[in-house]
């Protein structure tokens, strides 16, 4: 399916942008039309992270006139494994500003507009409305079902892809196109994945390359929206495999019992994201309650425990591999699949308190809710797990 371009050309290309451009111009399917097209083309970045950093060096250096950057993080040396658009003197600054510095150095004729500032219901709409096209290279899902409802109320294509580990995901959603039955990301994923279920990448790891592959796909599909040319992933999925070297496309159908864009909609303005996708589940936070205790307490704890005025057991529910990175000493791993699967408890001392941690809390709450369903009322979880540990009481370790 071909579709019309999104932009009008601009009126003409200078000299300078002839020469800078001319390995485009000499594509007859680009040519001096979709240069034009490109300069005229208004496009949002939403992260300039894994998937934000090729997206916007890629479509910088295709001549895309405007590009927003919506970032309000700031740069961490654990990025540059991965966010290449940032160096090693601009770890501590704001990542849309490093960004938008990179951006005028492979082509400074892009005009970079910044919005260092958290997307939330109260500005989506007003940050949306100024640009054609929305791509989406966030990390989680509460954003993500955020801005692919903003991007439906305001008709704007969403390209959005996602990374884990070895595997990648891209598509276009743009249910509001005449002529087409194109689904939306609710479409696709009507219910975000129970909390704690799925890893952010923070939490799972992401291969950095498979950013560029995944990025770079979303970049071609922007491309190719914005002049008209060749058959963009409309109501089809991009699976990719890094392992496998495999990509497959799956067709993904417009949902008529879709909650935002079906024949009968219950999403008809922006929604609590966080709720929906709720950062952790009832049941942990409910566990959670009066049994969260701090890195500094679990200091004094484990003294206690070196003294024999205090008895208990330390349980990392981390992976193996993240065990190896740091860890809080006096720790036993257990990963958090073995409570879920009940396989833990038959490791666990009867006449013991526990006391579970993992990299920032999330996952040892899980654990929690079943450790505490199991009859260890006295459990206690650690607020911040080790990145808080590694933080405030032993700085010389690695974090990640
Ligand atoms: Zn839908």
């Amino acid at each position: 399916m071909s579709l019309p371009p999104l932009v009008d050309p601009a009126a003409e290309l200078t000299n300078d942008e002839v020469r800078r451009y001319s390995r485009h111009l000499i594509i007859p399917d680009v040519g001096m039309d979709g240069q034009k097209r490109l300069k005229n083309a208004k496009v949002l970045v939403i992260g300039a992270g894994g998937l934000g950093s090729p997206a916007l060096l890629y479509l910088a250096a295709a001549g895309v006139g405007t590009l927003g950057i919506a970032e309000f993080d700031e740069v961490d040396e654990s990025n540059l494994q991965r966010q290449v658009i940032h160096g090693q003197s601009d770890v501590g600054k704001p990542k849309a500003l490093s960004a938008k510095e990179s951006i005028n150095e492979v082509n400074p004729l892009v005009n970079v507009v910044v919005h260092d500032e958290r997307l939330d219901n109260d500005n989506v709409l007003g940050v949306f409305e100024q640009y054609d096209l929305i791509v989406d290279g966030t990390d989680n899902f509460a954003t993500r079902y955020m801005v692919n409802d903003a991007a439906y109320f305001l008709k704007k294509p969403y390209v959005w892809g996602s990374i884990y580990r070895f595997d990648g995901q891209a598509s276009v959603f743009w249910p509001t196109l005449e002529g087409a039955e194109a689904p939306c990301y609710r479409c696709l994923y009507p219910e975000p994945p129970p909390p704690g279920m799925v890893p952010s990448c923070a939490e799972g790891g992401v291969l950095g390359v498979l950013c560029a592959s995944i990025g770079s796909i979303q970049v071609n599909e922007a491309i190719k929206l914005l002049t008209g040319i060749g058959d963009p992933l409309v109501g089809r999925l991009m699976i990719y495999d890094a392992l496998e070297m495999e990509y497959r496309k799956l067709k993904v159908r417009k949902d008529p019992h879709c909650a935002l864009c079906g024949d009968n909609p219950t999403v008809t303005d922006l929604i609590d994201y966080e709720t929906f996708c709720g950062a952790i589940s009832e049941a942990a936070a409910d566990a959670a309650v009066d049994a969260t205790i701090s890195v500094s307490t679990l200091e004094q704890w484990l003294k206690e425990r070196d003294n024999g005025d205090r008895d208990f057991v330390l349980v990392d529910v981390r992976e193996p591999n993240e065990y190896e990175i740091n860890k809080i000493p006096g720790s036993v791993l257990i990963p958090k699949g073995e409570f879920l699967n009940g396989n833990a408890l038959g490791q666990l001392p009867s006449d013991k308190q526990v006391v579970l941690h993992c990299k920032s809390g999330v996952r040892s709450a899980e654990a929690l809710a079943v450790v505490k369903g199991a009859g260890y009322a006295d459990a206690v979880h650690v607020g911040g797990g080790v990145v808080a540990w590694v933080n405030q009481i032993d700085p010389s370790q690695p974090s990640y």
